[in-house]
Order: C-alpha cells, then sequence, then structure tokens
C-alpha cells in the first residue's frame, strides 16, 4: 500500500489537533493502525515508568518503499481526496498520529510485508533490515520526555493501565476476531483469544457471567436507498439474571470503534425500563454496521463522537430489536445462538423495510398449565422443560403493560370524600388523571377513579398512596402491583393458563417492573445432567 501525502484541501477539511495526551491515546493510535492492517493478533506491551508502549501485530505490513512516509505529517494509505472523506472504510485516515507520536517521544517503526523481509525505520537512522515476522511492530519510547507537564496531567500508572484494560475490552468486542494480549511491565494483564462473535468477548471481558445469560441477535435492515445493508449486532445480559451498580456496560459501537452517543444510549435505556431493580443499570452491547456515508467522524479529534444521520432512525431500531430480544421465544428456550437476520418493519422513505418471513418462526412457545403450589407458583410444561411462574408478579407485569397502554380512568357513580389533602397532593393527583374538586371546608370530592382501582376495597388507600406526588409511570407501577392478584390466592387451572398465556406475549415477560425475575425455568437438558442421566446404566449399579 502507498502512504502519500494529504493535498493541502484534504488537510483542511479534517479535523485535525493534538490527540497524543496520554499513553492510553497512544495504544488506541496504534491498535486502529493494526486493525486498519487486518491484524488478527495484537500484542501491547507497556513499561508504565519508561513511558514506554509498544504494539505488535501480525496484519499487511508497510513496504520498505513506504516506511519513512510513515510518521511524516498527514501522510496515509487510507485515503487520497476529498471524497474519501465521505466514505471512510478505516479507523485511521488523518495520516497525523504517527507524526504527532514522533514529535512526542523516540519511535520506532519495524514492519515487513507478505514476500519480502523485514526492515526497520528509526528517526535519524538508515532503513536497515531486521528479522521479523509478516506484519508490525511499533516501540513508542520515551513519551513526553520533552514535556514534562503532560506527564503530570495524566493520572497514575494504575488508573492508566485501567483505561487502557477499558479500551482494549471495547475494540475486542468490535472485533471479535482479533486476539488480544496486554503486557505490563512483562506481566500479563488481559488476555483475549479472537472468537466469531462479541458475546464470547463479552464472556471473557466479565468473568462472573453466565453464556445463558446473555443473548446475542443480528438485525439486518435494509436501506433501499443504498447499495448498503446495515446490520444491527446486539449482545445483552438478560434483565433479570444481569445488571450493574453502574451504567458502565452500555456500550455502543459504530463501524468498528466505540463511541459516545446519549441519545443512542437514551434509546437503550428507555428499552430497559422497568425491567431492572431501581439503581441497577443493564449489560448491552450495541454495534451498528453502517454505510461510511451515513458516518461523519470529523466531530472530535479522538472520533469519540461522531455525528450520524438519521439518528431518531437508529434510536427507533434498537429500540424494537431490544424489544424482540426480550419476547419469549423458541430460542429463549433452546439458548440457541442463532444468528436470525431479522429485517424491521419501518415505514420511513428513505428505509423501506419489510418484516421477513423468518419473523414467524420465533413462535410463541406453547406453556401448558399443569398445576398451582403453595398458591404462589404456577407449574408450567413445555416441550423441553418446566418453568415456575410466580403468579402476583407475571400479573402486574400483565396489567402495568396494560396501563402504558391505556391509562383510563372511569367517573365514580357516588363521589369519594377525602380529608386533609395538602394543595400538593390534589395538583398531583390532578396530574396524574383524577378529578378531584373542593367539597367545603378541608374536604375533596373524588369523582373519579383509574378503572383498575374502580371496584376495590383498598381504593382509599390507594389514592393516598398515588397522592404522595411520585410520577405517572411509578403510579402505574403502584396501580399494577396494588391490582394484581395475591400471592396465596388459590387459581384454577383454567385461570392460571389463561394468566400465562397473556403473561408470555408481554413486551418484557423477564421481570416485573420493580425488576423481579418472574419465572424460574428448569430445562430438561439442566434436568438431564443433574439426574445424570447420562450415566451408564450397568456403573450406576455397580455392575460392570
Ligand atoms: P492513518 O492511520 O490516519 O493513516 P497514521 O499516522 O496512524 O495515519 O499511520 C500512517 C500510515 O502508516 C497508515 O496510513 C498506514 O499505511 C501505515 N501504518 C501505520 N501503522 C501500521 C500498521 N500497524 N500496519 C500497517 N501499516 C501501518
Ligand atoms: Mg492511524
Amino acid at each position: 500500500m502507498r502512504i502519500n501525502k494529504l493535498p493541502l484541501e484534504v488537510i483542511k477539511l479534517i479535523a485535525a489537533g493534538e490527540v497524543i495526551d496520554s499513553l492510553t491515546a497512544v495504544v488506541k493510535e496504534l491498535v486502529e493502525n493494526s486493525l486498519d492492517a487486518q491484524a488478527k493478533r495484537i500484542v501491547i506491551t507497556i513499561y508504565p515508568e519508561l513511558w514506554m508502549v509498544q504494539v505488535a501485530d501480525n496484519g499487511t505490513g508497510i513496504s520498505a518503499l513506504h516506511l519513512s512516509n510513515a510518521p511524516l505529517a498527514h501522510t496515509t494509505s487510507k485515503i487520497s481526496s476529498c471524497q474519501d472523506l465521505n466514505n471512510i472504510q478505516t479507523l485511521g485516515f488523518r495520516g497525523e498520529a504517527l507524526h504527532s507520536i514522533s514529535q512526542l517521544a523516540e519511535l520506532t517503526i519495524a514492519s515487513r510485508i507478505k514476500g519480502d523481509c523485514g526492515y526497520q525505520w528509526h528517526e535519524n537512522k538508515n532503513i536497515t533490515p531486521c528479522a521479523l515476522a509478516e506484519g508490525t511492530i511499533i516501540t513508542v519510547n520515551n513519551l513526553f520526555h520533552n514535556i514534562p507537564l503532560r506527564r503530570q496531567a495524566n493520572p497514575p500508572f494504575k488508573q492508566q493501565i485501567k483505561q487502557i484494560q477499558i479500551l482494549i475490552g471495547e475494540f475486542a468486542l468490535c472485533h471479535p476476531q482479533v486476539t488480544w494480549q496486554l503486557l505490563i511491565n512483562d506481566k500479563l494483564s488481559l488476555h483475549i483469544n479472537g472468537k466469531n462473535q462479541a458475546d464470547h468477548i463479552l464472556l471473557q471481558l466479565l468473568k462472573s457471567i453466565n453464556y445463558t445469560d446473555l443473548k446475542a441477535q443480528k438485525f439486518s435492515i435494509n436501506n433501499f436507498s443504498e447499495d448498503h445493508n446495515s446490520q444491527l449486532e446486539i449482545v445483552l445480559g438478560l434483565p433479570d439474571r444481569l445488571s450493574r451498580p453502574r451504567p458502565d456496560w452500555v456500550k455502543i459501537g459504530v463501524n468498528g470503534r466505540v463511541i459516545k452517543s446519549p441519545e443512542l444510549e437514551s434509546a437503550i435505556f428507555s428499552s430497559f425500563h422497568r425491567t431492572l431493580p431501581r439503581d441497577r443499570f443493564p449489560v448491552v452491547f450495541v454495534h451498528l454496521h453502517i454505510s461510511p456515508r451515513h458516518i461523519d467522524w470529523n466531530r472530535h479529534p479522538t472520533k469519540r463522537e461522531i455525528y450520524l444521520h438519521n439518528l431518531d432512525f437508529w434510536q427507533q431500531q434498537i429500540k424494537e430489536s431490544i424489544e424482540q430480544i426480550f419476547t419469549i421465544s423458541e430460542q429463549t428456550i433452546s439458548n440457541q445462538r442463532v444468528e436470525k437476520l431479522l429485517t424491521v418493519a419501518e415505514n420511513k422513505p428513505i428505509y423501506q423495510i419489510e418484516k421477513k418471513e423468518n419473523t414467524a418462526s420465533l413462535g410463541l412457545i406453547e406453556l401448558k398449565v399443569i398445576a398451582q403450589s403453595r398458591h404462589t407458583y404456577i407449574i408450567a410444561e413445555h416441550s423441553e422443560g418446566i418453568w415456575l411462574i410466580e403468579q402476583h408478579i407475571a400479573h402486574e407485569r400483565i396489567i402495568y403493560e396494560q396501563l402504558l397502554k391505556q391509562w383510563e380512568f372511569i367517573p365514580l357513580s357516588q363521589p369519594q370524600i377525602f380529608e386533609h389533602f395538602s394543595p400538593r397532593q390534589v395538583e398531583h393527583l390532578d396530574y396524574l388523571g383524577f378529578d378531584i374538586d373542593s367539597f367545603g371546608e378541608g374536604l375533596w370530592a373524588l369523582r373519579n377513579m383509574p378503572q383498575l382501582l374502580h371496584s376495590r376495597d383498598d381504593m382509599t388507600e390507594a389514592v393516598w398512596e398515588l397522592a404522595r406526588g411520585a410520577d405517572l409511570d411509578s403510579a402505574k407501577v403502584a396501580v399494577a402491583c396494588r391490582s394484581a392478584l395475591r400471592n396465596g390466592t388459590p387459581l384454577t387451572i383454567s385461570e392460571m393458563q389463561n394468566l400465562v398465556d397473556q403473561w408470555k406475549i408481554t413486551r418484557n415477560p423477564h421481570t416485573c417492573p420493580h425488576g423481579r425475575p418472574i419465572y424460574l425455568s428448569l430445562e430438561e437438558s439442566s434436568l438431564y445432567r443433574f439426574f445424570r442421566r447420562h450415566w451408564v446404566l450397568g456403573k450406576s449399579h455397580g455392575i460392570n
């Protein structure tokens, strides 16, 4: 590949800037170059006290002819004209990183392309042959030796190393096929084995989780106005099994790089709304593979923030896809990671998308209620096992989703009279939809009631609870909780069947609106293992 100097008019269009401000920034730039060179194995070695970073890869390498061009300002093999800026297929394109690094540190580049021997470049020295496998080794020594202030501005090494580990984890998720090693002072600090899919990477990064806690699915999104088919890849932790105390595992990748996008993050959070306990956050990795024409990377020098065309379209796609993953399907049971390519319905003019036939094959499972236990658990059977469903919270989920669709009040034949409401409580009940007016000194008349509370004995308590000032959504949760069947209530098989049938088609059947899990599954495959049914009969009977 030729490394050429960019024309001046291209240089002017690039959001240039000082990007090398830390060891992490050096690692980021070098790793991006390795990924652009199609490396499948990347080894990062750091000696923090020496301010030294080395990145070795098995990528395509740099030819001897172009080796000395690489560290010059604005030289790149990745773009050559203004038009190319609209179609960036690589992580790098500004031709600045190696140059900036060479101004701040001692830089050595050793590289070998196929069919040649290795060569090494070092500032002020001739290019010399060297022994090297195919690929590139870039060594950055004594970083910021000429600007001690920048060293001081960096956090302690421990923190910098943590940042670097996070950074590598993010690249690994975006490039699951790559094997990574991070060595700090010769000690292995991180090792990630290359796999086919991002969920396998996530399992290596978050050691405490199980494969069955995750769901991964790819959605292909046709965009008829383009030759390019977009893909939305989602890996998420099922909310009944996995959550975090901080929002540190909500990651969004766009074409190979994790970015910051408050808009897309809020789409993810809203998809998990009312599925997790209070103050818990989901584990989600969303990766958009989209036409480079829809991205402008020139928003920020680190490319961490971008401009994305049709942001609201992508927000919607993310929400719909997560919703789709949540529904209980055949896949939930078999836990097969079939990569179903689903197209999602959408009728915006530029994105004409049709639902494909195979959506239907996600058919809902047949759950046959067979008994009730302790007047609390519904026992249901399906072809692959048995589920225990807690009746109260399953019902709560159904009601909550009904209330989301319809928050309906009906008039009371007799107004309910209340005493001692504060002006704030009155105002709040009015906001929730109650028809409330003064009924004389310190008295208030309530003339309507949420439909579900209408004929309940505890209607008065419910109104006091709602007057406390929670927002509308919390009011819906409170009403759902209050009107859901209590545990301890005996139910007939057909009542339970009815409940289970309604519950399994809710948008999020996994958890109640407070985030508690609703069902426990005992799959035949695990029962088989538990009862050691795989043992040879003779052996377990002591007969050889
Ligand atoms: P950019 O990545 O924006 O092109 P850089 O300064 O990071 O600019 O790199 C300059 C050029 O050096 C790249 O365009 C690429 O051709 C070459 N290069 C750098 N690192 C590697 C690597 N690890 N493997 C192959 N080529 C590399
Ligand atoms: Mg680069």
